[in-house]
């Protein structure tokens, strides 16, 4: 399956679905034609696992392959220095292209070399996580700070997108969770009807076809691609996206990055941020059902258990989506449509009491 992602002055191809890798080679006669030479920058446990099927479906190019530490320890300054002397000993030029082999975190960091190295050269995303549905899409790209995650970056987006989704099949159980819960997200914030129908067709991971989950990542690529398109640089809705994230960033900080996984913390943010709706935006849903099917589904929705609301109301209000005192929500008024309203500290901590009492 071909979908475009459309960016102003700018649109470019995402491949998604079992093969898709064939499609790698091509792009290198057409779009990327006159490409002097690759470099692969790998998650070097998808390297070990993936590196192999990836080099046979490389076009006829010079090519260096640099692997990088498995997972979030990728987006480091000290990684993000040993890319770019690497690209410089091998002598990458303003016509080399980068692709990026692995999950989110090294997307984001082979993403941002390629922003930055030259001025900015052109990189192809190979994602191999549910979640890299969502990272490798819209362009944004970064390493972590140590006062921060995400801080150090750039909006520089991919040439074209690979997602071979047979990659998937090494994915452990708790990433394939991690994951889709931005396929849930995609589907609250814009979907009504693809909702219902996850709910009807996902009652566990263990028996999710590969039919169906290559379906929810077209339809989830589809949902960021069309919010993209009309934000790229997040001035007004592509805010939307960060649905479920502003209580979920704060417990992930606070956990510990590693302990809980991004998109558990993120579903717990959505239960959240849907109490939240019920109560301040006419959001008609049933939150008890969708609570249950998390949890069937696996989502320890009981994270805040050993914190302090304080501790997370502190670090909500240092979200970098805060502007000025009040934290700044996405709540929805229906499935599907998706509003942002400024919250008070009182409003979110009886979320975070719903959250205890409630959900947990
Ligand atoms: P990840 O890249 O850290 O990968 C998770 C783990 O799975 C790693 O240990 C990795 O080695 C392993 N792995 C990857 N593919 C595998 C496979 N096919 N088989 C077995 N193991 C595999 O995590 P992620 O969840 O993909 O991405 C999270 C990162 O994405 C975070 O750094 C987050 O900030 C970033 N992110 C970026 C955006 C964006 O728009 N740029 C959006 C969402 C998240
Ligand atoms: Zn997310």
């Amino acid at each position: 399956r071909e979908l475009i992602i459309e960016t102003p002055g700018q649109s470019y191809p995402v491949y998604v679905g079992e093969g898709a890798l064939d499609k790698l080679a091509h792009l290198f006669s057409d779009s990327l034609k006159g490409t002097t030479k690759l470099l692969i920058i790998a998650d070097e446990l998808v390297a070990s696992l993936h590196g192999d099927t990836l080099k046979q479906a490389l076009p006829q190019l010079p090519y260096e392959w640099l692997t990088v530490p498995s997972g979030e320890k990728a987006k480091t300054f000290a990684s993000f220095e040993t890319c770019l002397t690497f690209a410089l000993e091998k002598g990458l030029d303003r016509k080399s292209c980068i692709l990026a082999f692995g999950g989110g975190a090294a997307g984001d960091l082979a993403g941002y070399v390629a922003a930055s190295y030259m001025r900015g050269i052109p990189f192809i995303q190979i994602p191999t996580t549910i979640l890299a549905h969502d990272s490798a899409v819209g362009g944004k790209t970064a390493i972590n700070h140590p006062l921060g995650k995400n801080m150090i970056g750039h909006f520089h987006q991919p040439a074209a997108v690979v997602f071979d989704t047979r990659f998937l099949q090494t994915l452990p159980e708790q990433q394939v969770r991690s994951g889709f819960a931005e396929v849930i997200k995609h589907a609250l914030i814009a979907d009504p009807a693809f909702l219902k129908e996850l709910q009807t067709n996902v009652s566990s991971f263990e028996d999710l076809s590969a039919d169906f989950l290559s379906y929810c990542l077209e339809r989830g690529i589809q949902i960021k691609g069309e919010i993209v398109r009309q934000d790229v640089k997040e001035q007004g809705i592509r805010a939307y996206l960060n649905f479920g994230h502003t209580y979920g960033h704060a417990l992930e900080a606070k956990l510990g990055y590693g302990k809980v996984t991004h998109g558990e913390a993120v579903a717990a943010g959505m239960v959240f941020a849907l109490h939240i709706s019920e109560r301040k935006a006419g959001l008609a849903f049933n939150l008890k059902e969708f609570i249950a099917w998390l949890k069937q589904l696996g989502y320890p929705l009981d994270l805040n258990k050993e914190l302090l609301f304080d501790e997370l109301y502190a670090l909500m209000a240092r979200d970098k989506k805060t502007i000025g005192e009040s934290i700044r929500f996405v709540l929805l008024e229906e499935v599907g449509r998706p509003v942002i309203k400024q919250m008070s500290r009182m409003e979110l901590e009886e979320a975070d009491r719903f959250i205890r009492e409630e959900a947990a």
